[in-house]
């Protein structure tokens, strides 16, 4: 140790934050970790967590129609949201406790509160207390974003939603990215009335278009009212609801309106620039591949620093920062075939380059598969899922696996194993496949469709 009080300091105990404090302390750092809210972050309090029991409680309705064509009788179901979270609520504490424990283990010292950063080695908390630290690592995350449209106090973010007693019977949600396609699926699914509202032309920008269409097809088909190409100009409270007055003139009638428009990184009175860190367009740190700041002491993890904002990346930053910083071993974090899930019903897993994307930049060939799976048929429902390789011309690797459909985002993990490895479709043409699964289908499309 060299005169600091500690050899880290890391601000925000989310999923960045408390992956890096804790493996920097069992590898022997002096480790300090302040947490303004609660241990766990946003993936676990208000995130991911939540989110995916919330998709799995919606989609037991689906469920209970599909079991009549498997001879089942359904009795009569109902669903009370109030008990659902009571249970969420209950996991969450123990995974916060869980998180907690992890740093106290290890000997992290930690601190309940907000902590800015005074200069390239101290951190200041709310009381005035000054520590100082060899290292700073910033890893404090993310928050909604709403913009400034006419109404916009009677309008919630995908936080308050998480602190609902009861659920609203018609809910409007604005936006068309993860947040607003997954929540949309889980209040329909549970039984509300669901507008969604979405800017553009088609919901979920970046992702494959054939994978944005069919999605969205399905999510109609389900019962989800979407509008494209719609935007919202005023909301005012009235004594029947919220009204909702749109972009083309329509006004809708809703007990709730959710944006889902976004996330900016929380720099905000942080000290950061005053210290000499440099600040991106959107409030987001600068860093390099080795999540380090334009102060050589101060480094920055997850959604802070925008670049991939998703658990698994920030924690793989967090780990690479510790072997960078404090293992002596310098590792560039590698960004490129992140797989990712999207939980809308359909459920989307992709890894790799989009068809539009990938036939930008190479000369490609398409193998697509689109089927009932098996399920389906006797549930008598006509919902499709798809299956879509993107493969270079001339090196045959695959550069784009995307998949639709019940088990999309664990059937995706498998995937991007071979495709970070360089797979080509001869590689996935040799596997034998596993039957009967709809998982098959990735290694038996013979024939290119373009
Ligand atoms: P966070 O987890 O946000 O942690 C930052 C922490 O810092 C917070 O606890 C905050 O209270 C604290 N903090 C902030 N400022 C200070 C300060 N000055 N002093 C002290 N503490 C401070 N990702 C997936 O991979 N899969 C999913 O299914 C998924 N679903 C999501 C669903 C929703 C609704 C949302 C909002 C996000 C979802 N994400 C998902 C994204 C994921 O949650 C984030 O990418 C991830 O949590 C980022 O981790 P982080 O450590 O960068 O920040
Ligand atoms: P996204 O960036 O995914 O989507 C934001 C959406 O809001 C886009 O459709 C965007 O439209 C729209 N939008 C932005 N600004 C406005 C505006 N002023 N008016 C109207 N619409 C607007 O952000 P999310 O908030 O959905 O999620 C944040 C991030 O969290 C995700 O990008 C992802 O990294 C992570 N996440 C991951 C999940 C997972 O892994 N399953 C689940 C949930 C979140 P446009 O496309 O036109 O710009």
């Amino acid at each position: 140790m060299s005169g600091f009080d500690f050899d880290l300091f890391v601000i925000g105990g989310g999923s960045g934050g408390v992956r890096a404090g804790r493996v920097a302390a069992k590898g022997g750092a002096k480790v300090a970790l302040a947490e303004e809210d609660r241990y766990g972050g946003t993936c676990v309090i208000r995130g991911c967590v939540p989110k995916k029991l919330m998709v799995y409680a919606s989609a037991f309705s689906e469920s209970f129609e599909a079991a009549k064509g498997f001879g089942w009788t359904v009795g009569k179901s109902s669903f009370d949201f109030s008990e659902l979270m009571g249970s969420i609520n209950t996991e969450l504490d123990r995974l916060e406790k869980l998180y907690l424990k992890g740093l106290q283990g290890n000997g992290v010292t930690t601190f309940d509160t907000r902590a800015t950063v005074k200069d390239a080695h101290t951190v200041v908390l709310p009381d005035g207390k000054e520590i100082t630290a060899e290292t700073i690592l910033v890893a404090t995350g993310s928050r909604p974003f709403i913009p400034a449209v006419k109404g916009a106090e009677h309008v919630i973010s995908s936080n308050e939603v998480f602190l609902w007693k009861a659920l609203p019977k018609r809910i409007l949600v604005v936006g068309g990215g993860y947040i607003a396609c997954e929540f949309s699926g889980i209040f329909n699914g549970m039984g509300a009335e669901v507008t969604q509202f979405y800017r553009g032309a088609q919901i979920l920008r970046g992702f494959d278009g054939e994978v944005r269409g069919h999605v969205a097809e399905e999510m109609v088909r389900k019962g989800v009212n979407l509008h494209v190409g719609t935007d919202v100009s005023f909301i005012e409270k009235k004594t029947d609801g919220l009204h909702v007055t749109c972009t083309d003139g329509s006004t809708h009638i809703v007990d709730a309106v959710i944006y889902a428009t976004g996330r900016i990184a929380n720099t905000d009175n942080m000290g950061l620039e005053e210290a000499g860190v440099k600040l991106g367009r959107k409030g987001e740190i600068e860093v390099d591949q080795y999540s380090q700041s334009s102060v050589p002491s101060i480094y920055a993890v997850g959604d802070v620093t925008d670049r991939v904002n998703l658990t698994p990346v920030a924690i793989r930053e967090g780990v690479e920062f510790v072997e960078t910083v404090f293992n002596g071993n310098p590792t560039a974090m590698n960004h490129e075939n992140i797989a990712t899930a999207v939980f809308t019903q359909p459920e989307i897993g992709t890894v790799g380059l989009g068809q539009e994307e990938a036939g930008g930049l190479y000369n490609i060939e398409i193998y697509r598969a689109a089927f009932r799976p098996m399920l389906n048929i006797l549930a008598g429902t006509d919902e499709r899922m798809l299956m879509k390789l993107i493969v270079e011309q001339n090196t045959r690797k695959v550069l784009g696996c995307h998949i639709v459909g019940p088990s999309a985002g664990e059937m995706i993990q498998m995937a991007a194993i071979a495709i970070k490895m360089g797979a080509t479709k001869e590689d996935f043409d040799r596997t034998v496949a596993v039957h009967p699964t709809a998982a098959e289908e990735l290694v038996t499309m013979k024939e290119p469709v373009a």
